[in-house]
């Protein structure tokens, strides 16, 4: 099996197992609205795979699915599909009980439907968790927070952008300062990756974008956290991008585009990129506003060390730890985070390696991690952006940015 052909299978399985728990639970309709899409996601696999017992097996599947989606259909009886129900619990998380409101069967579709795919969450990073990037944190909390969490301020001329685009290198922070963002505005966060966008090989990509936003309107005040935009809408598939990569980049710019939050129900669309000049100039123009998220600088990877040993005995000294940043000229934050973690196993790596943390009554004694540990670690670990890559970030926030 390839690949994406074992992803689409495992895909299949894992909505069929969400539709049999959903089943177990009572909750029907839901069941009902899984087990359909088990069977038409078995149907896409069955386009690509022509292995013949593969294919029985999946045909067993899909007529077990759909016979019992019919089963379950039955038992709603007279229910009219429009009928608005309560939501037992949202599937999308991040709701908590005192907000289900209700909700009308086409719209739990929905939610069903993105929360297989879409990540939901309420992150739970503060702004202390991130290391410097002072400047952009202000910046992020003034375009996302504040509106968010002051629609009020916010109305007439004064509207919030409606998309915030953080460009920068990978690793440096962007995520984390969408999640802090977040968390910050108790806002509900819809996280996808391109990825998810782009699930092709479902052929749903458009529907997948619009039940995004329709849902996230549901549940507004919300933020949308799209990572990787420039795989979406990339200049370099501009002329050579197939049918269904256009309409997904249309859909999505209408979105964006059709964003009106109003103000006592604000929408955000984030999104983020480590390859800024790659995004089409439609695209880049829905995001008004636009943050360079840098490589940290001296300070800033001091702080990344810091919270990277949280907890951890050191015998690191204020300075060591200037030391340290001053090695580390041109790592990004996940570089430290990694230098870090490799650090901190060393200790135990030594004591498993001479036998004594065999016996499980014996206490043992861990070591303070030191300098000469970092040093000896940071040789291996290499930064992972150049000089030339710099410049570009640099070049285009320039032209281009704003921070
Ligand atoms: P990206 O810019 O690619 O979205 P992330 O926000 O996912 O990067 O950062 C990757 C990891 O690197 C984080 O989970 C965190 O461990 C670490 N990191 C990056 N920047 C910082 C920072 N400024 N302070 C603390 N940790 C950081």
């Amino acid at each position: 099996m390839s690949s994406v052909d074992s992803k689409l299978y495992q895909y299949a399985v894992k909505t069929a197992k969400e539709a049999v728990a959903l089943d177990n639970q009572g909750k029907k309709r839901q069941a009902i609205n899984k087990y359909q899409r088990a069977a038409e996601i078995l149907m896409q696999f069955m386009k690509y795979n022509k292995n013949p017992q593969m294919r029985m097996l999946c045909q067993k599947n899909i007529e077990e699915y759909v016979e019992r989606a019919k089963i379950l259909k039955s038992h709603l009886g007279g229910v009219s599909p429009r009928k608005i129900q309560q939501v037992e619990r949202p599937s999308v998380s991040g709701v908590d009980d005192s907000e289900a409101s209700a909700v009308s069967s086409e719209e739990q579709e929905l939610i069903d439907m993105i929360s297989s795919t879409i990540v939901t969450e309420s992150p739970k990073v503060n702004w202390d968790d991130i290391a410097g990037l002072e400047n952009v944190k202000q910046a992020v909390r003034e375009a996302i927070v504040l509106p968010i969490a002051k629609p009020e301020l916010f109305k007439g001329a004064r509207r919030p952008w409606s998309g915030i685009l953080l460009f920068g290198p990978p690793g440096c922070g962007k995520t984390l300062l969408a999640k802090a963002a977040a968390t910050e505005c108790k806002a509900t966060f819809f996280s996808a990756s391109s990825a998810d966008l782009l699930s092709k090989w479902l052929g749903e990509s458009e529907k997948l974008i619009s039940s995004l936003f329709k849902v996230a309107r549901l549940k507004a005040p919300s933020l949308i956290f799209m990572d990787e935009i420039d795989s979406v809408a990339t200049k370099r598939g501009e002329g050579s991008e197939s049918g269904g990569e256009r309409r997904v980049k249309t859909q999505l710019l209408s979105e964006i585009q059709g964003l009106k939050s109003t103000y006592d129900k604000p929408l955000l669309v984030l999104g983020a990129t480590n390859r800024p000049w790659d995004i089409d100039n439609a695209m880049l123009s829905r995001f008004e506003k636009r943050v360079h998220v840098p490589l940290p600088d001296m300070k800033a990877r001091a702080g990344i060390f810091k919270i990277h040993t949280e907890g951890v005995n050191t015998e690191l000294t204020d300075e060591d730890y200037v030391e340290l940043a001053v090695r580390t000229e041109g790592y990004s934050g996940r570089d430290i985070a990694n230098v870090c973690r490799e650090v901190i196993m060393l200790p135990i790596r030594e004591l498993d390696m001479s036998g004594l943390l065999e016996s499980s009554d014996e206490e043992v004694n861990v070591r303070d991690i030191s300098l000469k540990d970092f040093k000896k670690t940071l040789k291996k670990v290499k930064p992972m952006t150049n000089q030339a890559l710099i410049k570009q970030y640099n070049d285009w926030a320039e032209e281009f940015g704003e921070v």
